[in-house]
């Protein structure tokens, strides 16, 4: 009898309470190139992840806001623009008055737990401001960043809300897919008019990226590497359907849950390999999937968005702050090896501005989506933008300080020249 007047209790006050914050997932993905993924699509090779979008909110015209991991990884952990957190290069690190959404979520009763791969994590730039758990790894297969997500999932206070950030390594470079897909590159789209390098623009890759066949002779069709790429994507979408199901099976089913990108990758469209160094589609658009308790508001979004915006998407979901507006200019910036170009994009008008000389290039992305034919008059809205981006110092300026060695050489063995 006791034990019932206990539960009748405490089924009335919980009725009575406000609905209990929801759990919030982000998952970000390395390198991961929207319109390779074609997640949703017919033929992509992500079919998991195409599963889970059915049900998530699609942002077919998410920019990341840089082409390369620190810059992009500190827009979608604080909101700020490239431009306005300043954590440009491999040296600086996010400014500690920065209030990150980490901290914000923290403040508001979350458990703040973040598990990454990337040996950037490792090197102290700030990332880790707010959360209580911030495990990082410079590699780390996904399985088993799954393996250390799920032990910590098991051992923490399920009454409080969660706000759970997991990076994946997969599908950066050196392109060695997961089993099964490992060596078993299948014919993909685009290779047929990819080109052929010459043996010095092979020279010039970066060694992350350069295939060889036995007998080290160098792959110079740039259409074998779209096939590795893509066998990466397909392993990427093993590792995470497989994370997804896990997290539903420990109580997460009801979370929202965020799955983007933090860049893309060139494969020769505008005459470089990688990312970092050029502000085209293939680095910029990346996938975004916002998938709401119970599938809510599910479809396809068209209008551009910043993945900057997911910070205050979470706040909003966390019952902290009204929902962001989606329209407006979105912007992205990049200074990775002494360049200084910023971009922006409205409506189907995108823009490309070298700071240091004054160049300005613009496409109309639904006439051109390949960058091919320069407009002669750029939207000058967008045109004031894009300058105004570039005139832009931070609030909050970034500090300095070298890379250790050990990450300095793992970055550079990635592509990267910090
Ligand atoms: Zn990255």
């Amino acid at each position: 009898m006791i034990v019932a007047l206990a539960f009748f209790a405490c089924a009335a006050s919980e009725r009575a309470a406000a609905p209990p914050p929801p759990d919030l997932v982000v998952v970000s993905v390395e390198t991961f190139r929207a319109d390779r993924a074609r997640i949703g699509q017919a033929g992509s090779p992500m079919p998991r992840l195409s599963a889970f979008a059915a049900s998530a909110q699609r942002y077919e015209a998410a920019w990341s806001p840089a082409p390369w991991t620190l810059p992009s990884m500190v827009s979608l952990l604080t909101g700020l623009s490239a431009a306005e957190h300043g954590v440009t290069r491999g040296e600086l690190s996010l400014n500690p008055e920065v209030e990150t959404l980490a901290e914000t979520l923290q403040a508001a009763g979350y458990e703040t737990m973040f598990f990454g791969v990337n040996s950037l994590f490792t090197a102290s730039r700030g990332l880790e401001q707010g959360f209580s758990t911030y495990r990082a790894w410079p590699s780390l297969n996904g399985n088993d960043l799954q393996r250390e997500i799920e032990r910590a999932l098991d051992a923490r206070d399920p009454k409080r809300p969660l706000l759970l950030w997991a990076h994946y390594f997969e599908p950066h470079c050196p392109y060695e897919a997961a089993q099964p897909f490992r060596g078993r590159e299948e014919p993909t789209w685009g290779e047929e008019t990819a080109p052929t390098l010459d043996q010095a623009q092979f020279d010039q890759l970066g060694r992350c990226f350069q295939l060889t066949d036995p007998g080290e002779l160098p792959v110079l069709q740039v259409g074998r590497y779209l096939r590795e790429y893509d066998a990466e994507l397909r392993g990427a979408d093993l590792l995470l359907g497989d994370l997804l199901v896990s997290l539903e099976r420990r109580g997460l089913k009801d979370a929202v849950i965020v799955v983007v990108g933090d860049h893309g990758e060139s494969f020769w469209e505008h005459g470089d390999f990688g990312h970092g160094r050029t502000l085209y589609e293939e680095v910029l658009h990346v996938p975004l999937l916002v998938r709401w308790p119970g599938g809510a508001e599910a479809g396809a979004v068209t209008t551009p968005v910043s993945t900057a915006m997911v910070p205050a998407l979470l706040r909003h979901a966390a019952g902290l702050e009204p929902r962001p507006a989606l329209d407006g200019v979105v912007l992205a910036g990049t200074d990775d090896e002494g360049r200084a170009l910023r971009a922006g994009r409205l409506g189907d008008q995108k823009l490309i501005l070298d700071a240091r000389t004054g160049a300005v290039t613009a496409f109309d992305l639904a006439a051109d989506p390949n960058e091919r034919a320069p407009l002669a008059a750029p939207d000058p809205t967008l045109l004031d933008a894009v300058r105004a981006e570039a005139a832009r110092r931070p609030t909050h300026p970034p500090s300095a300080s070298p890379l250790a060695a050990p990450v300095d050489a793992q970055l550079r063995a990635l592509g990267y020249k910090p």
